[in-house]
C-alpha cells in the first residue's frame, strides 16, 4: 500500500525526535504560590516538605486488646495479671502502673509508658478484674511505634513531585497545612475553520460542529494548567496572526487546531514563520503528520491539524509531555506492553501510526489487542471505544493477525 501522504522530498521528522525538540524548548516555570493542602492536589511540589510531628506522634496500639508488660511474661506458662483501666484511643490511661497489671486497650489508643506489649482480645481469657494470659504471648506485639511511619523533621516528600490523594493524607497526618507548589501553566486553545459551527446553532451545508474545543478542554483539565478557551477562528491570515499575537502575551502555551497543513485555507505554518519561530514543521506520524511547534514571544506554539483524532494523538504524545515539563514534572518512560494482534492491520512504511485498539487478557494473562474499528483520523467513535494505542513504527508495512505488537494505554485507562 502506498502512503500518499508519506511522499515527501526529504523524510520526515521522527515522533521520538519531535518529543526531544519539544523538551529541550520547555523551561519549568519558577514561580511558585502557597496553597491550603487541599488545594495542592494534582500541583507540583516546589520545596522539599518536612514533618512537623511524627507519625504516629506517641506509641499505641494496633489491636483492640490487653496493653502489658513483656517483663510479666512468665516464659513457657500462661499467666494472669490484674486489669486495672481502659485506654480509649484519643483517651489515653494516665494513672500510675504497677507490676502484675494490664490495661484495656482499644486499637489508636495511646500504650501506657509502662507497657510494651499488646495481646488480641481473642486470645485472652476475661474473669472478672483477671486477665488470662496464654503461654504462648509474645512480646512487643501489636505495638505501633512513634515515627515509625515519618520521624519528627525527617523530609515527607521532595520537590518536583505530584501530589496525589495519598500525599494529602500523608501530609495531614504530619501536620503539614499549607504547602509551596509550582505556579500552574496558563494554556489557551483556538479552534480554527471556516466550516466550524458552534453547539445550540443549526448547521449549514458545509458546516460541521467544533469538537475539538470540547475534546482540548476535557484534555487540559488538570490541576497543573490554568485554561482559556479562546473560541473560533476563520480562516482569515490576519485575524489568526492578531489574535495569536495577542494570546502570547498572555500565555505560556497556545495550542490551535486546524489549518496547519498545506491547503490555501491552511495558515498557520506561515503565520507562525512570520509572528514567531518555528522549531518544526511535519512529523512522521499518523495521525497528525501536519503539526507546527515554535514559539511567539515567550510562548510556546502547537499547531495542531485539524482532525478531531490527530488533535488527541498529537495532545498525548507531544503536547502533554511539553506541559508537564513546563509545570516541573519528570517525564516518566511510558509502560510498553506488547500485545499478540488478533486484527490485520493495513500500513505503508513513513509515518509511526498509532491506531486505536482494545486490550483485553486471555486467560493465562496473555495480551491480546484487536481494531476499535474504523481507523480514519476524523472517526471518533473508535477512539472513544478505545483503551490503548498500537503503535506501529515508521517501517513497519502492515500487521497479521498473530503478530506481535507495541500497545501505549490511553492516558485515561483505569486500573480497576
Ligand atoms: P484542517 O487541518 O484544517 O485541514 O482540517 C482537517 C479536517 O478536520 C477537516 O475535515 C476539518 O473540517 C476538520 N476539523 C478542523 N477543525 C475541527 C474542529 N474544531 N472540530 C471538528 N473537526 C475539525
Ligand atoms: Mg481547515
Amino acid at each position: 500500500m502506498i502512503d500518499f501522504c508519506s511522499q515527501e522530498s526529504k523524510p520526515l521528522l521522527e515522533v521520538e525526535e519531535a518529543i526531544a525538540k519539544i523538551l529541550e524548548a520547555m523551561q519549568v516555570v519558577k514561580d511558585h504560590e502557597v496553597v491550603d493542602l487541599k488545594s495542592g492536589l494534582g500541583r507540583v511540589l516546589a520545596q522539599d516538605v518536612f514533618a512537623n510531628v511524627s507519625s504516629p506522634p506517641e506509641k499505641n496500639s494496633a489491636m483492640d486488646g490487653y496493653a502489658f508488660s513483656s517483663k510479666d511474661i512468665i516464659n513457657g506458662n500462661d499467666f494472669a495479671l490484674t486489669l486495672v483501666g481502659t485506654a480509649w484511643a484519643g483517651r489515653p490511661y494516665t494513672d500510675k502502673i504497677e507490676s502484675g497489671q494490664c490495661v484495656r486497650i482499644y486499637t489508636g489508643a495511646v500504650l501506657p509508658d509502662a507497657f510494651d506489649s499488646v495481646i488480641m482480645q481473642e486470645h485472652v481469657i476475661v474473669s472478672h478484674k483477671f486477665i488470662h494470659f496464654p503461654a504462648t504471648t509474645q512480646p512487643y506485639q501489636n505495638v505501633r511505634k512513634m515515627g515509625e511511619d515519618i520521624a519528627l523533621a525527617a523530609a515527607v516528600l521532595e520537590a518536583n513531585k505530584i501530589l496525589s490523594p495519598i500525599d494529602l493524607g500523608l501530609l495531614a497526618s504530619v501536620g503539614v497545612e499549607k504547602i509551596a507548589v509550582k505556579r500552574q501553566i496558563r494554556v489557551a486553545f483556538f479552534s480554527t475553520g471556516d466550516e466550524l459551527q458552534t453547539l445550540g446553532q443549526p448547521l449549514g451545508s458545509g458546516q460541521i460542529y467544533d469538537s475539538n474545543r470540547y475534546t482540548l478542554n476535557g484534555l487540559l483539565t488538570d490541576p497543573l494548567y490554568s485554561v482559556s478557551d479562546l473560541g473560533v477562528l476563520p480562516d482569515d491570515p490576519n485575524i489568526l496572526e492578531a489574535s495569536f499575537i495577542k494570546a502570547a502575551e498572555h500565555y505560556d502555551v497556545i495550542i490551535s487546531t486546524g489549518g496547519a497543513s498545506v491547503g490555501d485555507a491552511d495558515h498557520i505554518k506561515e503565520i507562525l514563520t512570520r509572528c514567531g519561530n518555528i522549531n518544526f514543521w511535519k512529523l512522521a506520524i499518523k495521525p497528525g503528520k501536519p503539526l507546527a511547534f515554535g514559539k511567539i514571544g515567550n510562548c510556546h506554539f502547537f499547531g495542531l491539524p485539524g482532525n478531531p483524532v490527530a488533535v488527541v494523538v498529537t495532545f498525548h504524545y507531544l503536547v502533554a509531555p511539553a506541559l508537564r515539563k513546563l509545570a516541573g514534572l519528570a517525564i516518566a518512560k511510558k509502560l510498553q506492553i506488547t500485545a499478540t494482534s488478533l486484527s490485520d492491520f493495513k500500513k505503508s512504511a513513513g509515518r509511526q501510526e498509532y491506531l486505536r485498539g482494545i486490550l483485553t487478557q486471555d486467560p493465562n494473562g496473555e495480551f491480546l489487542v484487536s481494531s476499535a474499528g474504523k481507523q480514519g483520523s476524523n472517526i471518533l467513535r473508535s477512539l472513544s471505544l478505545s483503551n490503548c494505542y498500537i503503535v506501529l513504527p515508521v517501517a513497519c508495512e502492515g500487521v497479521n493477525a498473530g503478530d506481535k505488537v507495541r500497545v501505549d494505554l490511553m492516558p485515561s485507562v483505569s486500573i480497576i
